[in-house]
Formats: structure tokens, sequence, C-alpha cells
């Protein structure tokens, strides 16, 4: 079928590759074609394609239950939610199936919160220029990226944007009606940029001050992608409410907003909801996902891969300086921001049998999955290398 005959709504520009299956690192065409995929279906296959431990927990969870309501305790959401607060500054989660629903999760509940502590004027929610929360409308809001809320109506209300990454044009936007703080601690679609651990601090002391939230989206890099198992523990600051997806399922669908016990509990019953949210399925998997990243060992991998690939990177950007301007990002959430159109850099590089993704501000993105090999990493920094030879040889 061409392209122009899909019963797909066109609302991607999509390369011309079927894949059809995957092994770790790999993906494979339906006509046998195989491909490094450093873009992990963008930051969600934690441990590639088929891990052996994620499809055991998968088949063996859809061999007793696949689905029951909210309506009724479900065991697997009850342990991955305590694997979750064991692991970080949460005692509550609620589950969704995306990274935009755990986003609307957080707005929700950092509202809630004050209008349960007497201060329902307390709605804004202070954004950042370059954010990226979601497709939903207030997740839309949110961000205010315009391109993307362009054409659909009035824009959600009670979101302001802060157009610098400094705690003075923070404060600036602070009034009384102010909730809290929404920040991706490193920036992904927006172009892996790392917003600071110093700026992350001084967000935190702020909030503090002002007696308003600090909500984090760690959707995109959060569960190991930098190296540690949410990116706000390098800055040793914590937040009141945090969204993540992506990474958590490991290519199942699921996210959660996961909070403190004083944000989280301001959420009663009715207050919120989802059928599908906590998916027995899903919750199974997620489990898995987390026991492999949080396993001995796995988080310094990550790390030391992540430094043996950046030193290759930044020797990359020493030879192509008429190609990549710079790299940037944390672990192996890893951007080189381009100085030809970035969307060309990853069409050279698929040439060469390897995916990537591109992000704003002219970003290439490059998000293998975690358990990546030292040999596919040489592998991918040889497909640069040849990409760059021919981009440069305008072929
Ligand atoms: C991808 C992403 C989202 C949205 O996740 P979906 O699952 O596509 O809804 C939200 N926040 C961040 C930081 C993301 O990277």
């Amino acid at each position: 079928m061409s392209a122009g005959d899909s019963h797909i709504m066109p609302t991607y520009n999509r390369a011309d590759l079927r894949f059809v299956r995957g092994d770790g690192a790999w993906l494979e065409t339906e006509t046998g074609e195989k491909y490094l995929d450093f873009g992990s279906g963008v930051a969600v296959n934690t441990l590639g394609h088929a891990h052996p431990k994620l499809n055991d927990a998968l088949q063996a969870q859809s061999e007793k239950l696949w689905h029951v309501s909210n309506l009724y305790h479900i065991p697997e959401q009850e342990k991955l939610a305590d694997s979750l607060c064991a692991a970080s500054f949460a005692d509550l989660v609620f589950f969704s199936n995306s990274g935009a629903e755990a986003a609307e999760g957080m707005i929700k509940a950092m509202r809630k919160y004050h209008a349960a502590h007497g201060a329902p004027e307390k709605v804004m929610l202070i954004g950042f220029d370059g954010a990226f929360h979601g497709r939903t409308l207030a997740a839309l809001a949110a961000a205010g990226n315009p391109a993307y809320l362009d054409g659909f109506g009035p824009v959600a209300q009670g979101f302001v944007h802060c157009p610098d990454l400094t705690i003075e044009a923070v404060e600036e936007l602070i009034d009384e009606t102010t909730a809290g703080i929404l920040i991706e601690p490193v920036q992904g679609e927006g172009g892996v940029r790392d917003v600071g651990t110093e700026f992350l601090r001084a967000l935190r002391a702020l909030c503090d001050e002002k007696g308003i939230l600090l909500g984090f989206d760690e959707v995109q890099c959060g569960i190991g992608r930098t190296g540690k198992l949410f990116a706000h523990e390098w800055a040793g600051v914590t937040p009141d409410v945090m969204a993540i997806a992506k990474g958590i399922g490991g290519g199942f669908p699921l996210g959660a907003v996961l909070t403190t016990k004083a944000v989280g509990s301001a959420m009663q019953p009715g207050t919120h909801g989802s059928t599908y949210g906590g998916n027995p399925l899903a919750c199974a998997v997620g489990s898995a996902v987390l026991q492999e990243v949080e396993g001995a060992g796995f988080l310094a991998q990550v790390q030391n891969r992540a430094v043996y690939f950046r030193q290759n990177l930044a020797r990359l950007l020493d030879e192509n300086g008429d190609i990549f301007a710079d790299l940037r990002g944390r672990g192996l959430m890893i951007g080189m921001q381009c100085k030809i159109t970035n969307n060309d850099v990853v069409a050279a590089l698929r040439d060469e049998n390897l995916l990537t993704v591109g992000a704003g501000d002219n970003v290439l993105r490059i998000l293998p999955p975690l358990n990546v090999t030292q040999e596919e990493i040489d592998m991918a920094i040889a497909a640069l290398e040849k990409a760059c030879a021919k981009l440069r040889a305008g072929a």
C-alpha cells in the first residue's frame, strides 16, 4: 500500500520502514534488514526489545489476569507502587497509561493540594519555554509551544511560561495565585537540555520559601536514562510531585504520578481516575523493568557506557565541527546540536542502519537502550563517522 492510501491519520512524518521484530538494541524490518535502535521508541525500550525477563513477566501475568477495574485492589499495582516509593521521595502513586496523562495527573494533584488546604485561588503553574509535557489540551497549555496549540481552540488557562532558566525570571512570575512549578530536569523534546543541578536546587529552595509545589516531569529522563534512577537525584533535591512514563513500561504503555503524602492524600475518592491505569499487565512489566534497572551494578554500567559513548562523541564533534555544534544531555540521554538540518542527519544515520530521533533546537537525539553493549556503541560511532563523511561529500 502506498503512503497515500494509508488509513492511518497523517499526524506523523514516518520513515519508510516497517519493523516486525526486535532483539536487544536491534530491530528487523519485514524484509529482514537489521537496524541498530538508538531511539528506543523515544526513550521507552529501557532494556531493548524482547528482553527475556519482560517477556516472562508479561506472559506469566497474561495467563493469570489481564484487567480488573480500579474498583478493586490490584496486587501488581500495589507491588509496583511499593517499589517506586521505596526507590524515591514518593509516598503515593497514581497509575496512568501515558506520559501526557501522568503530566495531567501531576497538574491536577498540584492544584488540588492547595484547594484542599484552603487556598483554591492557587491554580497557576509556571512552565518553561522549550518544555514538553504531552499532547492533551492541558499538557499542551502547560508547555505553551504555539506550534502544537495552533488550530485547537481556546488554550487551557492556569499556566504561565518562564522564558529563561534563571531563578530571577521564575520569581518574577510568582504571585498569590501560584500553585507550583513544572519542569523537566532534562528537557527532552525541546532539545535535550539539562536545566542544571544548581537550578533545580534553587527551584526547590524557592518553592519552599513561597509555599508552592515543585513538580518534575521525568517522563523521558527518568528510570535510569541519565544514569540515576531519577534525573533529579543528580541535584540532591526532591520534588513534591513527579510524572513518569516512557521507560517504566519498557514498551508496555504505563505512566504514573508520584507524590508526597501531603500532595497525594488530597486526591480523595472521586477526584481522579482511569479505566486502564494500573492495569495488571502493565504493572507486572513495570515491576520487571524496575527490578532490572535497580539491580546490582546496572546504573553504574549505564554511567560507564555513557562516559565511553560521550568521549567518542566529543571526539566526533571535534572532527565534524561543520556538522555538529555541541554535545549535551546527561547519561544515555544524549543530544548533539547540528549545524545542518537535524533531520538530514537522522536520515543519513538511517541510511547507515542506525536509528536516532530529532529534537527541538535542531538537535539529534541519541537514546540507546540502557543495557546497550560497548560493541554496539562502537558500531553506532562507526555509523556516525560514515554518515558525517557522506554528508560532507554531499552524497
Ligand atoms: C513523551 C513525553 C510526554 C508525553 O508522553 P506520552 O506518553 O506521549 O503522552 C510528557 N513529558 C515528557 C517529558 C515527555 O518526554
